[in-house]
């Protein structure tokens, strides 16, 4: 059975649960490298790593809803975004 075979809100809730997943992977990532926790550096970047992946496979199969080539443009503008705003810090 392909991922994209199980019904829409069963995809979108595995996004959510694998994005809220994700969200504690950074932030406990950010507490180890501030020493605010046991946890090891590689056992948090083993963590991130594995949580991005989730997602990734998550956002592929919503792919068929999200319409991927305004996603593209909206990447674009925002990684240009991005680039301004550590332009601007530089100069400050
Ligand atoms: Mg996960």
């Amino acid at each position: 059975m392909s991922i994209k075979e199980l019904p829409i809100d069963t995809r979108l809730i595995q996004l959510a649960e694998e994005a809220a997943e994700l969200s504690q992977a950074a932030i406990k990532y950010v507490r180890v490298l501030r020493g605010e926790t046991p946890v090891t550096k590689e056992d948090a970047l083993q963590n991130l790593t594995e949580e991005v992946a989730d997602v990734s496979v998550c956002m592929t199969s919503v792919n068929d809803l999200v319409r991927m080539s305004e996603v593209a443009e909206i990447i674009v503008e925002k990684v240009k975004r991005w680039e301004d705003r550590a332009d601007a810090e530089t100069i400050l």
